[in-house]
């Protein structure tokens, strides 16, 4: 059986021309995807995407290989923090890229060799002209553009030219290397376009060794043919590129020459993707950091309680396309909240308590009820959960006056407690001066132990609750949304940007009240509150004095009407 043979049936275009790339027996038989990040920035879920394609083939392909390259060749923006993070990021994504960690910066002799060698073919040359004229002969997609004056310059003299540039003798600016191209090709990137920067910049791995740097462009298709990549994917603004990659590939003589596909970059509403602009979020301390749990960011989700499992998901359903489009962010809410559903544990917490008086249960008695872990799956077990006179429920549990479709407790109605008893309103105790209800009192049916009642009595309402005086205190951060507006990536300009911002996209709870059993709660560990949400110890800032705890997503699951509205189907 040949390998195209054993391949699963392919689930989008790129791995259909994978699939035919192997059936017709090109690069013999080998598969080597890439991803390239360049560490300016941590990964946020668009990356995730890119990796879940790139690795993912690489591992549906029996031997296939993906090489995770750091594109490391603009150093005044590179930092050691986001190689770092970068790297932690993808692990925790559950990808492996074994020996397969690459540099751009390890290839820079290659590529300056690379670029020596299309100036003895007359194919590059040392243009001086300054940066602002450059530009301006540059034309338009109207108008041509005007060749240099630099553009014939002896061979010899290019020579001499860049060596000097590489040894550090001009200023930045003073000159820069050009692919001598067609200076009135319809497409601006063929317009002899610059290979190599004056720089004296330190780089965090090559330290101070060079003074120039390949522009992206040129180091970027030639990384892909030293590493023998077979197929360069890649998103579709860099289309425009591929004829000026295919040039840099074909006038060298080289062993490779990638075949680059591009596809439709994920775009999330309510969600900014440009590591740009997460950058100024952060230095303008609207975030707490990159790991801030609202960042699109693979550490802030990752703080914020979603899992890889769910995020590789999302990035399956979401598919791969040619069409530039924008993917409803309750979507991967809704991967979030699957996952987690079938996975967490529950437990009851109480976010804004309001005391609870039962007044027939004894003074001093507790006992301890059985709550299962998870309605479905009876492998996890169940905890005991203490119950006493003293209890919290929440406050948007009840009211004084509530209307028709309340089904909570109200005065002289009756609630069941989860996993405890019925319940039942008889007095409310107010603050004198404010008016404001700090106390319920209730009486409790001792028939009803278990949460049913022997005489077939239903109730409407089914509360979670807390034993006061066994209840632990935690802080709960709900976090919302990062933005207002469905596209704030779209604008411009920065102060459009921030005055997008959601001013309501986090809130803190101080009081909270949860069960005794979340004591020992680890971080970063998941949990279901009953009724309320999802929710994961915060790595950072919880302790076992002190817990805190993040939410991760609402219970409601808004994507059933979301799907209704987009026409898709609900899996
Ligand atoms: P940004 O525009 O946010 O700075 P970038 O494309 O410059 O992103 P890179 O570090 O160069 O960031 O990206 C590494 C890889 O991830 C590239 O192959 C790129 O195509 C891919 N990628 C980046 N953003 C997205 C996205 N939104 N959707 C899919 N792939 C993406
Ligand atoms: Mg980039």
């Amino acid at each position: 059986m040949s390998k195209a043979d054993s391949a699963p049936a392919p689930t989008n275009f790129i791995r259909q021309i994978i699939a035919e790339d192997l059936k017709a027996g090109k690069n013999n038989g080998r598969i080597v995807t890439r991803f390239p990040p360049e560490p300016n920035g941590y990964l946020h879920i668009g990356h995730a995407k890119s990796i879940c394609l790139n690795f993912g083939i690489a591992e549906e392909n029996y031997g296939g290989i993906c090489n995770f390259r750091f594109d490391d060749t603009n150093p005044v923006k590179e930092d050691v923090e986001y190689t770092e993070s970068i790297m932690s990021d993808v692990k925790w994504l559950g990808f492996n890229w074994g020996d397969r960690l690459m540099y751009a910066s390890d290839y820079f002799e290659q590529l300056y060799g690379f670029a020596v060698q299309l100036i003895k073919k007359g194919k590059a040359y040392v243009c001086s002209l300054d940066a602002e004229k450059t530009k301006a002969m540059r034309g338009t997609l109207q108008e041509s553009g005007t060749d240099s004056p630099f553009r014939d310059r002896p061979m010899e003299e290019n020579l001499n030219f860049f060596e000097r540039m590489r040894s550090g003798e001009f200023q930045d600016g003073a000159h820069v290397l050009r692919a001598k191209i067609d200076m009135s090709s319809p497409n601006l990137n063929m317009r002899d376009p610059v290979m190599y920067r004056i720089k004296h910049a330190h780089h965090h791995r090559t330290k101070d060794e060079w003074h120039i740097y390949p522009m992206y462009d040129f180091a970027h298709c030639l990384s892909d043919s030293i590493e023998g990549v077979t197929h360069s994917i890649c998103t579709l603004e860099y289309e425009d590129h591929r004829p000026l990659y295919d040039w840099f590939l074909d006038n060298l003589e080289l062993q490779s020459h990638p075949r680059q596909i591009e596809f439709a970059r994920l775009n999330l509403t309510f969600t900014i993707m440009s590591k740009r602009k997460l950058l100024k979020l952060v230095q303008s301390k609207a975030v707490a950091g990159w790991d801030d749990p609202r960042m699109p960011t693979i550490s802030g989700m990752k703080r914020r309680g979603y899992t890889p499992e769910a995020i590789r998901n999302f990035c399956e359903r979401i598919g791969v396309g040619k069409k530039e489009s924008r993917v409803d962010v309750a979507l991967l809410e809704f991967c979030v909240r699957e996952e987690l559903n079938r996975t967490t544990p529950r437990v009851m917490g109480v976010l804004r308590p309001l005391r609870v008086v039962i007044e027939n249960y004894p003074e001093d008695g507790v006992e301890y009820l059985d709550g299962p872990c998870h309605p479905e799956d009876a492998a996890m077990g169940s905890r005991k959960l203490p119950f006493s006179r003293v209890i919290y429920i929440e406050q948007d549990d009840f009211l004084e006056e509530p209307p028709k479709k309340f089904f909570r407790l109200g005065p002289g109605r009756e609630v069941r407690l989860r996993y405890a008893y019925y319940i039942k309103c008889v007095d409310l105790v107010k603050e004198s001066k404010t008016g404001k209800i700090i106390e319920v009192r209730c009486t409790y049916d001792p028939e009803t132990k278990g949460g049913s009642s022997p005489d077939g009595r239903k109730v409407k309402g089914t509360l979670h609750w807390v034993s006061a005086s066994h209840a632990l205190n935690a802080e709960v951060r709900l976090y919302d949304r990062l933005f207002t507006r469905e596209n704030p990536g779209n604008e411009k300009d920065e102060k459009n940007l921030m005055e997008s911002l959601n001013p309501d996209s986090m809130e803190i709870l101080k009081d909270s009240m949860v069960e005794p059993s979340l004591l020992d709660a680890p971080p970063e560990k998941k949990y279901q509150f009953e009724r309320i949400g999802y929710f994961c110890v915060d790595s950072k800032d919880s302790s076992k004095d002190s817990l805190v705890f993040n939410r991760t997503v609402t219970l409601r699951d808004t994507w059933a009407k979301v799907s209704r509205n987009l026409g898709l189907a609900q899996k």
